[in-house]
């Protein structure tokens, strides 16, 4: 899409809130194909990156084009044409220091472990979304791309309908996090009501997926 959006004049924007991480990802990257063609993209350090909100980074391609729209002029302000001054290139004036939490962050990891952080974590949610969708009173809705999907929970009783399916997943999904062990949050998704599974968190392990698909196991097995 983006070489017709070019052809016709247009700026191309990408927000790459969640995903654009996934480019650390060998085997996610086919995934964000052509991104780069693009003249600017947003993404988040306080989602995959796991630093504390509010992080967000934007990266644009035209120098002045970035500058002219965020940079503000007052008689009071020094300014040095020879160094970059912040306050040219976000909207800012005053603001903490949240480029030092992405710099650790990624000095920290490094290339393979930020691979290998989007490789856990879409795993661990593709091990939650097709584990709970295999249980009896379970399905699949969507399987994730990268690190989300949906499920959903049946009503078993004979004649049931969408409308008793929704009430059911609601239900399920109160009883999970009832439990402690998980949380999930309920969604709708074309019409129906699904439970998102969301798998984000730095220090979730393979312990902690077991612990959640047993957790589901007992509560859908209860009633
Ligand atoms: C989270 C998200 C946003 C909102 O971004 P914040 O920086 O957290 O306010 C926008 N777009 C997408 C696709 C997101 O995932």
């Amino acid at each position: 899409m983006i070489p017709i959006a070019k052809a016709a004049g247009a700026w191309v924007h990408v927000d790459g809130a969640f995903g654009l991480v996934a480019r650390a990802s060998r085997r996610k990257r086919p995934l964000l194909e052509g991104v780069d063609q693009a003249d600017s993209w947003a993404t988040d350090g306080h989602k995959w990156l796991n630093v504390p909100f509010d992080c967000g980074i934007a990266f644009v391609r035209d120098r002045e084009a970035h500058r002219a729209a965020m940079t503000i002029a007052a008689s009071y302000i020094a300014a040095n044409s020879g160094a970059r001054d912040q306050i040219d290139w976000n909207p800012e004036w005053s603001r903490r220091g949240r480029g030092f939490a992405i710099y650790a962050a990624i000095r920290e990891l490094g290339r393979r472990g930020l691979e290998d952080l989007v490789d856990r974590t879409c795993g661990y949610c593709e091990r939650l979304v097709t584990g709970v969708g295999a249980m009896p009173g379970a399905e699949v809705v969507r399987l994730p791309h990268l690190n989300q999907g949906l499920v959903r929970f049946l009503d078993q009783r004979r004649g049931a309908i969408d409308a008793d399916h929704d009430r059911r997943t609601d239900e399920v999904i109160a009883a999970i996090n009832a439990t402690g062990e998980a949380f999930f949050s309920p969604t709708t998704w074309l019409g129906r009501r699904a439970m998102r599974v969301s798998v984000v968190n730095w220090r979730t392990t393979d312990a902690d997926v077991d612990r959640t698909l047993e957790a589901v196991k007992v509560v859908l097995a209860r009633a």
